[in-house]
């Protein structure tokens, strides 16, 4: 149930923020714990 799971990353330091499985859209901005950079996600629809 919980494999083929999308992984977010931070694109700065590659720091896994999250994990996520969704149907549908997606919009979500996280703050990196380690950098502090604000990454943002935005997933379209499939
Ligand atoms: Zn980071």
């Amino acid at each position: 149930m919980l494999e083929n799971m999308d992984e977010f990353r931070c694109p700065k330091c590659n720091k896994l923020l999250f994990k996520y499985k969704l149907k549908g859209e997606l919009v979500a901005q996280v703050k990196c714990t380690r950098c502090k950079t604000l990454a943002s996600l935005q997933v379209l629809s499939r």
